[in-house]
């Protein structure tokens, strides 16, 4: 919804290149020729001007720590309002939706997702070290959720990132209007 959420794809491992959302866009509208190239510190090397998103150095750890070939980040109603609910258990576990499947390396329904929480910051920096704390302690997750901010998730292409991040989607989605169905 308007201009939230941020897309990134690796151009290249050594050195680290990144294709990157410009900040402030529609990311509905976004055209090819608006992509940025980052590197690793999140500095535009395509051109001298232009602006990438805020949380390119987001991204930029993801990639680094997970090998991933593309980030996406989404903010939703439903990954808001799950993030809010259940801040104070760290994460949430997601277990029995056949979806799961969707998440590589997941054969089963009865696979136990879980999806750590973590506090907001506007300090990027020190964002990204928590972010990399998180993904250490937990090495099987295939995202993680910001705290009344949005959901990360990566892949090995594109294509995969694309297909974790609509997963969890729908997942958050199940489960929250589960929640308010049963008047919890
Ligand atoms: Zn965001």
């Amino acid at each position: 919804m308007g201009t939230s959420g941020n897309l990134s794809a690796v151009v290249q491992r050594e050195p680290l290149r990144l294709a990157m959302s410009p900040s402030g866009v529609d990311k509905g509208e976004l055209m090819p020729d608006q992509m940025l190239t980052i590197d690793e510190n999140a500095r535009i090397v395509n051109q001298d001007f232009g602006k990438p998103s805020d949380e390119s150095l987001l991204h930029v750890r993801i990639v680094q720590k997970r090998g991933a070939g593309a980030v996406l980040h989404t903010h939703s109603v439903w990954n808001n309002v799950l993030s809010d609910l259940y801040a104070s258990e760290g994460g949430v576990t997601i277990s029995g939706y056949e979806m799961l499947k969707g998440l590589q390396g997941v054969r089963t329904h009865e696979h136990s997702e879980w999806l750590p929480i973590i506090d907001n910051s506007q300090d990027m920096p020190a964002l990204a070290d928590s972010i990399e704390k998180t993904l250490d302690e937990h090495p099987g997750a295939h995202g993680f959720l910001l705290r009344r901010h949005g959901l990360y998730s990566w892949g090995e292409t594109l294509a995969q990132a694309k297909r974790h991040i609509e997963i969890f989607e729908f997942l958050l989605e199940t489960m929250g209007r589960a929640l308010h169905i049963r008047g919890i």
